[in-house]
């Protein structure tokens, strides 16, 4: 039976590190890490999400804003608020919450943020960062708790083939990025499938480290995983469950019950990566203002 990989632990381990680096940083330098959170309409899962984000900013002493604008705010509009957050110096991460209503160019609200203050690394130019293995950028925080929960579970991925179900800018491409690099504790071989990918489960099964990164509901089986595999599931997916209470459950892309059987690490969801997310977005904002005060 696999041995669980408890992000629910492994979170707040990180989140309590945050909260004494920013402690830290308020006795020694007297500066507070600020998080903006900008959510464009009335989406409930983005209400949610940002809800959470601006909860948590505060719970680990840092300072929060939360930008809750119309559905019908236009593409002129949001940009000048990203603007003024750019030049707030009380903010040291922007996140505008995806995705935006229809009349909104994501790929230009992504490009108008200062990358310095990029938490999601979503801009190029920390993406670039990234591929390169430039270690001074952010990174895409799914992904960057992934690597994070191997790394607490003593977990290396060198010289491992690592197959990662997926290839979105979010969560798959990232994960290859971060999984490849020449650096400790990644110097993986990575092979990735999509949706073209013929005869998945033949890749999935020479897996040493298995991601599934899909959004299907329990796609990846016990037949497709290899003993002894780790096997991480970023999948977050609601199925009717008359029995519960919401009249819905959340499971991964991960038929746990059958793959835990099979695999030596393995995420619940939820409890898994899910909570990481947030946590790594913290540390990129703490990272943020460590760079821009340069406290030594
Ligand atoms: P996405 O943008 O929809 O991308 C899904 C990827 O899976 C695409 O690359 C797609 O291939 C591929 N795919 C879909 N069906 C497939 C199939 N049958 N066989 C092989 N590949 C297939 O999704 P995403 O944003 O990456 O999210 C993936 C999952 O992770 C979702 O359940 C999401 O809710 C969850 N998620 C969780 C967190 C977290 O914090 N835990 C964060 C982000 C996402 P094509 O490129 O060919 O279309």
């Amino acid at each position: 039976m696999a041995n669980l990989i408890d992000g629910k632990r492994i979170a707040a381990e990180i989140n309590a590190e945050t909260a004494g680096a920013v402690a830290e940083l308020g006795c020694r330098h007297g500066v507070q890490p600020g998080l903006a959170v900008v959510l464009v309409g009335q989406n409930p899962a983005s209400q949610v999400y940002v809800n959470m984000k601006a909860k948590r900013t505060l719970e680990l002493g840092m300072y929060s804003e939360k930008h809750e604008l119309p559905a019908d705010t236009g593409q002129t509009e949001l940009l000048a608020l990203i603007d003024k957050l750019n030049c707030d110096p009380k903010i040291h991460g922007i996140l505008v919450q995806s995705p935006p209503p229809p009349q909104i160019d994501e790929r230009q609200v992504v490009l108008a943020i200062d990358p310095g203050k990029d938490v999601d690394c979503f801009h190029p130019f920390n993406v670039g960062k990234m591929l390169i293995g430039d270690q001074d950028g952010f990174f895409p925080c799914t992904p960057y708790g992934v690597m994070v929960l191997m790394q607490r579970c003593g977990i290396d991925p060198s010289g491992r083939h690592a197959v990662i179900a997926g290839r979105s800018n979010i969560v798959g491409k990232p994960m290859m990025a971060l999984l490849m690099q020449k650096a400790a504790g990644a110097n993986a071989t990575v092979t990735v499938c999509h949706s073209r990918t013929p005869d998945i489960r033949e890749h999935c099964l020479r897996a040493d480290i298995l991601v599934a990164a899909i959004g299907k509901p329990e796609f990846i089986g016990g037949d497709m995983v290899k003993p002894g595999a780790v096997v991480i599931d970023v999948g977050i997916n609601r199925i009717e469950d008359a029995a519960a209470k919401r009249g819905y459950r959340l499971v991964g892309d991960v038929a746990f019950e059958q793959v835990e059987k099979k695999a030596s690490w393995i995420t619940p969801v939820p409890g898994g990566v899910g909570p990481m997310t947030i946590a790594m977005l913290l540390q990129n904002t703490l990272k943020a203002c460590r760079a821009s005060c340069s406290p030594d």
